[in-house]
């Protein structure tokens, strides 16, 4: 068994962006900018939207966080987009998900300019990408090619399973790995809450990515020998022994499924630094087609 190591792979990807926005720099172009918005102080989304802003730092890029109130409106949220949208210095627009439940995260998610839209979330965005044309992908999912690539995962004709169908992950998650591309050209099936068969569907998975947010379900009894895996849950389960009082579990039984798996993703660790790496690379794209 071999881990797929999220923080090393999203290093490297961090490093050659880091060189790529010095030299910017020095040739007097304009650095690329991320401004993201946070609405409310759900505790996950905190954590997230700060860990992209190290990143930003870290790598060289600028960024700007827009903290709004829990109980900002839908039109002031809409507002503060067109405003980003106006704004020629902001190259990506990131707005955390989830919104609060008066917010329709849609409408808001159609209000970013595509050209700015670097979590890839537009019906534009979502379009290019089933067309296979060039375009912003989806953070997660596109980091998890990034992965698959940076370990030389073999995925040309074998079987994929995804356990989830949701628009952030599961959805384009079982088209890039459908495309015609390296990594890619393999045969998916997706599978979600209403799955007949799961387990014996999984048995069959060469690769199988689980993004269905409930701890330990995919358990070593569902993958056979060799599997690659790959987990994308996030949850937080309640440990009292950590400051935090909680602590992180991923989709998959981890030590179970490991000694089965040939390659696998802890969590932490895993997906999570390359959505941000992911995330990165499409921020750097948007301010270099435009500068
Ligand atoms: P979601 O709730 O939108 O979708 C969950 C999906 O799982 C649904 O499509 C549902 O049909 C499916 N599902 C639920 N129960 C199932 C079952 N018993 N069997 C089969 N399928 C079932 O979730 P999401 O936004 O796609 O996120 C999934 C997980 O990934 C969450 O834990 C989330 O925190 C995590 N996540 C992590 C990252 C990261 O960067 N690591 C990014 C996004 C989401």
């Amino acid at each position: 068994m071999q881990i797929l190591d999220g923080k090393k792979a999203a290093q490297a990807i961090k490093d050659v962006l880091q060189i790529d926005v010095a030299q910017r720099a020095n040739e007097g172009k304009k650095i690329p900018h991320l401004a993201a918005i946070l609405v409310g102080n759900n505790g996950a989304s905190e954590t997230y939207v700060a860990a992209k802003v190290k990143a930003c730092e870290e790598t060289g890029f600028k960024s700007t966080l827009i903290r709004m109130d829990p109980d900002t409106t839908e039109f002031r949220l809409l507002e503060k987009i067109e405003e980003l949208n106006a704004d020629p210095d902001v190259d990506g627009i990131l707005v955390q998900l989830p919104l609060p439940k008066s917010i329709d995260d849609k409408k808001v998610i159609n209000a970013i300019d595509p050209s700015k839209d670097v979590d890839g979330f537009h019906p534009m965005s979502v379009g290019k990408m089933v067309e296979g044309l060039p375009t912003f992908l989806p953070a997660t999912p596109y980091g998890i090619m990034l992965m698959l690539e940076h370990y030389k995962v073999e995925t040309k004709g074998k079987h994929a399973v995804v356990i989830g169908r949701s628009n952030i992950v599961g959805r384009p998650m079982s088209i890039l790995l459908s495309a015609n591309k390296n990594p890619g050209n393999c045969t998916v099936t997706i599978c979600h809450s209403h799955t007949a068969n799961l387990k014996e569907i999984c048995l069959q998975a060469d690769i199988i990515v689980a993004a269905l947010g409930i701890p330990e379900f995919l358990k070593a009894d569902m993958v056979k020998d060799g599997a690659v895996i790959i987990d994308v849950g996030i949850t937080r389960v309640e440990d009292s022994s950590r400051k935090s009082g909680f602590r992180l579990k991923g989709d998959v039984d981890y030590d179970a499924v490991a000694a089965k798996s040939s390659w696998i993703t802890p969590v932490p660790g895993g997906v999570g630094p390359m959505t941000i790496a992911a995330l990165m690379k499409n921020t750097y794209n948007a301010c270099d087609t435009k500068n």
